[in-house]
């Protein structure tokens, strides 16, 4: 079988989906949110960076008056570093790691002046330069626009390069605008900031994982449910189509296998029962061929077979008895005066006639004999198996039942014989030519006087003479 997605159960192809889907939504999540929340990260620390900044400005302004005067006393990064410190910044750090408290005076019950009085601790030394990432700075600028402080490409002094000028922004110190400055750089994350940041990170890998773990768990399951109801409905439908008919399936819900399983409960239940209707008609049918048949082979009046069934049988039986060289007669026998009887007592009686002497021959003979009534008054009866003799002895004691046969119960002046020609003479080319023959001798017979049986033994010389 070649490897292909067509092949795959609904269950693997329904898991496969299900993890697809899941890992591709929780990884655009995950991502959208991983950037989202370090862009406001950035936001907030560049914000942070600012606030710091500006403060630092305005109290070195407060401090000392005016950045020539505040220069001459220690330098802006000394004044920071110092007042950073005793705000228990710790140094490097900027971000949300820590924040300021409330903004109030420079500090909470300190002077402009203790402050730059204020020592700096000896134990609390400025980050080294390349701690994290790039560097981040501020340039800043006089009311001028000429640089304060030696930061590259910028001398102090020089003024402020016409593609920095719109990115300027103001710095106030007690009410008047004393300096303006621009950011540099992206600020540098704290060390709490990068904590942050990796267990976000660690969350999203873990939601992701936990996702992809649930669905697995219940993409299985669903799947496996799933996957029993429709094998019961495939299993049923298979049996189906190898003629098990009648087959229902639980319906288990209302959902679109529940609809299918009803769908083929139905089907199944209609098609059990056309199956049977039809069953039923074909046994009908097989019936009423079986009746026609008969009724193309008997004759009605009788029930014996009639003439086109004997001429069909009979052809048979003479070709078996020629090719095997086994005995074989015919007899030809009318009922005589038959029309006398018509007349003399109604056609229905002659009917009745005919009815009972039809029993006699059919019950008088063996049931490998072939009795048929040939038309009118006259009835046939081949003799397999039966020498000229053996046959005699049968028409004779035919012969002699009829003629004994109590037909004074059917009307009291009733009497009825037949007359017999029998041939068993096989030499001859047919059947037709048997009957033929037999003919001749009937004829015989009722020439003879009637209510007899006339063979070629009792007719010597009839067919010598050709009479
Ligand atoms: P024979 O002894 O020479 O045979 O004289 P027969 O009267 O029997 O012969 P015939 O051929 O003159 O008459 C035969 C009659 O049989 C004529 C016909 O009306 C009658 N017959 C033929 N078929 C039926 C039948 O089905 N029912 C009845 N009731 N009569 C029939
Ligand atoms: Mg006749
Ligand atoms: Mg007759």
């Amino acid at each position: 079988m070649s490897f292909s997605v067509r092949n795959f159960s609904l269950r693997t192809k329904l898991i496969i989906g299900l993890l697809v889907t899941t890992l591709m939504s929780t990884a655009l999540v995950g991502s959208i949110a991983y950037i989202r929340l370090t862009e406001k990260f950035d936001d907030l620390v560049m914000q942070e960076a600012v606030r710091r900044f500006r403060a630092d400005v305005s109290d070195y302004f407060r401090a000392y008056g005016s950045w020539e005067a505040a220069h001459k006393q220690e330098s802006f990064r000394t004044f920071s570093q110092r007042r950073h410190a005793l705000l228990g910044h710790v140094p490097g750090e900027l971000g949300m790691g820590r924040l300021d408290p409330p903004r109030g005076p420079v500090l909470p019950g300190m002077t402009p002046d203790s402050l730059a009085m204020a020592p700096l601790p000896p134990d609390h030394l400025p980050p080294p330069a390349d701690m994290q990432g790039p560097p981040f700075r501020f340039y800043l600028f006089d009311n001028d626009f000429h640089a304060l402080l030696p930061l590259p490409p910028y001398k102090v002094g020089e003024k402020v390069r016409p593609e920095d000028v719109k990115r300027l922004s103001p710095i106030e110190s007690e009410g008047r605008i004393v300096a303006h400055f621009l950011p540099q750089g992206k600020p540098n994350y704290s060390a709490l900031d990068l904590g942050y940041i990796a267990a976000m990170r660690e969350a999203l890998i873990i939601s992701i994982v936990a996702g992809v773990f649930l669905t697995l768990i219940f993409g299985i399951g669903m799947a496996a449910h799933l996957n029993r109801r429709l094998r019961k409905l495939t299993r049923a439908v298979k049996a189906m189509g190898q003629g098990e008919l009648g087959k229902q399936v639980t319906v288990e819900a209302n959902d679109e296998v529940g609809i299918l399983a009803t769908a083929f409960n139905r089907m199944s239940k209609d098609l059990e029962r056309q199956y049977r209707e039809l069953q039923d008609s074909k046994d009908r049918i097989e019936k009423m061929a079986i009746q026609l048949r008969e009724l193309s082979i008997r004759d009605a009046l009788t029930g014996l077979y009639n003439r086109r069934y004997f001429d069909e049988n009979c052809a048979r039986l003479f070709q078996h008895a020629v090719r095997y060289q086994r005995p074989f007669s015919i007899m030809l026998a009318d009922i005589d005066h038959f029309k006398k009887i018509n007349d003399t007592f109604s056609h229905a009686m002659g009917d009745e006639v005919l009815r009972r002497i039809g029993e006699i021959l059919s019950s008088k003979t063996r049931a490998t004999d072939l009795v048929a009534r040939y038309g009118g008054e006259e009835f046939v009866i081949a003799f397999p198996e039966a020498s000229l003799q053996q046959a005699e002895e049968i028409c004779e004691a035919l012969r002699q039942r009829i003629e004994a046969y109590p037909w004074h119960e059917v009307h009291p002046d009733l009497k009825v014989t037949i007359s017999i020609g029998l041939s068993s003479d096989v030499r001859v080319k047919t059947f037709n030519a048997m009957l033929e023959a037999a003919d001749t001798l009937l004829y015989r017979a009722k020439h003879g006087g009637r209510n007899r049986v006339c063979s070629s033994d009792t007719a010597e010389g009839l067919f010598q003479d050709g009479s």
